[in-house]
């Protein structure tokens, strides 16, 4: 990628990309920004989406061919905050053989039975793929927090539940994902934020539409009763679990079309970094290929 042009992407995703988290406040985030697009010109943001998206295509590719490095792309938010239509869009492109998609709802019997992060071990992705989790284990800091019967579920010794048990896993978050880099995982988190009231009308649109009606849940909409306790379970979050190397992106998602852009724009920018390139075929290879090359010329049909 040009210089000039990496430094652009580098200025959009600033205000968004929290690489310490310490001192963050989510109120310095505003779910409706939309930087110099505004609904008039969102057509330029497609546009933009469409060209992240044929170089996130291209970028794969290499990723899977070098299979040194693997991406992990995490996604969390409050519901209808657009993280399936998200992923959909931002992926579009991509080889289906590199990427797997894994969605993590409420723990299972077998899950409780492990460790909390036990599930998410398993789905992580090979070397030379991009990894996607839909909700992650940091539900555990986030519902589970606001809903603390939920903690009970785990049967946990009742020795290890103290007050300090939030920031326990803050901490076994952090050093995990440490543990993770340093094995050659790039790690995105992506809190897809959205409003209040934003969220309100997309549920009631959910309500108004046949065809969307599938998608409204009372218990979705019941949630909104706790939403001031989820976002203080987020900001707190994002404050412990902020790092170099596994940052949290809080991208604005009152609009969905500007919530695309920059998830795209933020992987680009990640795996640009990498320097991805496909591997040189050496001389033995080389050799190799032409006698390949003249088995094949040398057929009689
Ligand atoms: P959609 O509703 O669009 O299909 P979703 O991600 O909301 O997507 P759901 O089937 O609603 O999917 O399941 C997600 C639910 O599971 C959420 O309410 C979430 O809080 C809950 N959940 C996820 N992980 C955990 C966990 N570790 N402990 C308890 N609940 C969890
Ligand atoms: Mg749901």
């Amino acid at each position: 990628m040009e210089k000039s042009q990496k430094k652009r992407i580098r200025e959009f995703l600033e205000p968004y990309c929290i690489t310490q988290g310490k001192g963050f406040r989510l109120k310095d985030h505003d779910p409706t920004d939309t930087q110099k697009f505004t609904s008039e010109n969102k057509g330029e943001a497609k546009e933009l989406l469409e060209r992240g998206v044929e170089w996130l295509t291209e970028a794969q590719g290499k990723l899977y061919a070098q299979d040194r490095w693997s991406v992990l792309l995490l996604f969390q938010a409050m519901d209808a905050a657009g993280k399936d239509g998200t992923i959909k869009h931002v992926m579009s492109g991509v080889n289906p053989q590199g990427v797997q998609v894994t969605s993590f709802k409420a723990p299972s019997a077998e899950d409780l039975d492990h460790d909390f992060m036990w599930r998410c071990m398993k789905a992580l992705p090979e070397r030379g793929r991009i990894g996607i989790f839909n909700r992650s284990y940091y539900e555990e800091v986030l519902v589970v927090k606001v809903h603390e019967q939920l903690l009970a579920k785990q049967r946990l010794p009742e020795a290890l539940v103290t007050k300090k048990i939030w920031e326990h896993r803050y901490e076994d978050i952090d050093h995990i994902e440490r543990y993770l880099a340093r094995n050659g995982y790039i790690i995105l988190k992506f809190f897809l934020n959205v409003s209040h009231a934003e969220q309100k009308r997309r549920f009631l649109e959910r309500l108004d539409l046949p065809d969307k009606n599938w998608k409204f849940s009372t218990a979705d909409a019941n949630e909104r009763r706790h939403w001031k306790a989820y976002m203080e379970a987020y900001e707190t979050m994002i404050a412990h679990t902020a790092k170099k190397h596994a940052p949290w992106y809080v991208i604005p998602a009152d609009n969905k079309w500007f919530t695309r852009l920059a998830v795209a724009l933020a992987i680009v920018d990640a795996m640009d970094n990498l320097d991805l390139q496909y591997p040189k075929v050496g001389a033995e290879k080389k050799k190799e290929l032409a006698e390949a090359r003249r088995v094949l010329m040398a057929e009689k049909k």
